[in-house]
């Protein structure tokens, strides 16, 4: 069914606390923690506890919980205090694009300088 855990999906099992990760924040409908990777001083990432491939199928079956991503992409932002310099939001959709996870995610990156367009 739409939304629900998916057993070979690396991020339902951040959710569900099977592998682990450095949790920031957690509601009832979303997750976000640092990526293991990081690419700027501030790289959060922040997930839908329900299964969703990417951002846009995520919006068009779940707007509250799309909105809430992105409620949670300032929470970070304001908790890192990287607001006034400013930060960006990505959600990369698609291998073309350089997803590599298909369950829905936003990069919250700031602390540094970005360039534009990005790479
Ligand atoms: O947009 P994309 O799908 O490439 O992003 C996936 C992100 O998940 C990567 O930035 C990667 O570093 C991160 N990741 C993580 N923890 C894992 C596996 C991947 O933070 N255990």
């Amino acid at each position: 069914m739409a939304g629900e855990p998916q057993a070979d999906c690396l991020f339902c099992k951040i959710v569900a606390k099977e592998v682990p990760a450095t949790i920031v924040q957690e509601t009832d409908t979303t997750v976000a923690f640092r990526d293991i990777n990081p690419q700027a001083p501030t790289h959060v990432l922040v997930i839908p506890k329900a299964h969703y491939p990417d951002a846009a199928s995520l919006a068009a079956a779940e707007p509250g919980i799309a909105a809430d991503i992105l409620r949670e992409a300032r929470a970070v932002a304001v908790m890192d205090d990287i607001v006034d310099k400013g930060y960006r939001v990505v959600f990369n959709t698609g291998t073309g694009a350089g997803q590599t996870v298909f369950h829905a995610h936003a990069h919250v990156l700031g602390g540094r300088g970005l360039n534009w367009p990005p790479g």
